[in-house]
């Protein structure tokens, strides 16, 4: 942990977190998954897996489920990362970059819940959300701890 070398920095909008990843970064995705568009009030969260992240101001955390973190700036509300439990990576936000259009998301995922009106004609392989998430080795329930407005529910099985 803890290499010399920078693959990549970031950080929020006002500047009080601040990020440098010390080992290459991983595969990138766009999430279209439902928890995400609402962890970042977007129509997709575009990740980016990281490891050896060295932060320089605490971010804050938010346990959106029994098995991840969101973590976000305290201070301005930049959406940051997303922390599955018991990993040593995180999904760092792409557009937390400073450099956001160095990396090339490789998929889609979550595509059960794209947004109709969002057309991308990448030609990227697209993912539904499946159990256990892409590896199919995380858990197979998820119990959500975001707040789900009445009437909504029944649109979301997760
Ligand atoms: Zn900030
Ligand atoms: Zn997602």
């Amino acid at each position: 942990m803890g290499g010399t070398t920078t693959y990549a920095t970031g950080g929020c909008q006002c500047g009080a977190v601040r990020f440098r990843v010390t080992e290459p970064l991983g595969r990138a995705n766009l999430c279209h998954c439902r928890m995400c568009q609402r962890a970042t009030g977007n129509a997709f969260a575009p990740l980016v897996t990281a490891r050896g992240v060295e932060f320089e101001g605490e971010p804050g955390r938010f346990a959106s489920s029994d098995v991840a973190e969101r973590g976000f700036c305290g201070r301005c509300g930049t959406p940051l990362f997303y922390a599955p439990v018991g990993s040593d990576a995180v999904e760092l936000m792409i557009g937390a970059l400073d450099d956001p259009g160095a990396v090339q998301p490789a998929l889609h995922y979550g595509i059960e819940s794209r947004v109709a009106w969002l057309h991308l004609a990448d030609g990227l392989p697209e993912f539904e959300t499946r159990p256990g998430g892409l590896s199919g080795r995380g858990p197979t329930t998820i119990t959500s701890r975001q707040h789900v407005p009445s009437g909504a529910a029944a649109k979301e099985d997760r």
